[in-house]
């Protein structure tokens, strides 16, 4: 099995990871159906389409089979649901905003924020952005809670 990464189209959402082994170590354990299976489901749930795999060196990519839909996210975080990307399958073409064409891929996720440094895609910013805005209400309450007993 061939495995490529493109760093460029990945959000950091960390379906290559898991708490004991990331991709690489299981990917290391050849002969073992068992991690072969793991890296293949690992890989195919890669949203942005980062990953790929192929049965050799010369033969075609393998790609999960994906409707053509374009989902509006929501991950679930320590902090609580925060807006996630545009996640969009299928082979949908995109444009971009100067009207030149985005490469038309299985699977990509698109920055929904407007923060990401990669746009059009999603670089994982909307997850700082969404802790920052946390931390400042979080200080803003604190504030009207400081300023409700002085009254
Ligand atoms: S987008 Fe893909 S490559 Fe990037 S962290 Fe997520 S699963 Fe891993």
């Amino acid at each position: 099995m061939v495995v490529k990464k493109d760093p460029t189209l990945c959000m950091n959402s960390g379906f290559c990871a898991l708490r004991q082994a990331t991709l690489e170590q299981i990917l290391a354990k050849d002969g073992d159906p068992r991690a072969r299976l793991l890296a293949l489901s690992m890989i195919e749930r890669c949203p942005s389409g980062s990953l790929i795999y192929a049965l050799g060196n010369r033969e075609p990519t393998i790609e999960p089979d994906l409707p053509a839909e374009i989902s509006d996210t929501t991950e679930i975080t320590s902090a609580g649901p925060i807006a996630g990307p545009l996640w969009v399958t299928g082979r949908i073409p995109i444009e971009r905003s100067d009207g030149r064409p985005f490469e038309t891929r299985n699977r990509v996720t698109l920055c929904n924020c407007g923060h990401s440094s990669n746009r059009p895609l999603c670089d994982g910013t909307h997850r700082r952005e969404a802790e920052r805005l946390g931390r400042s209400r979080a200080q803003e309450s604190r504030k009207g809670e400081g300023s409700g007993k002085r009254t």
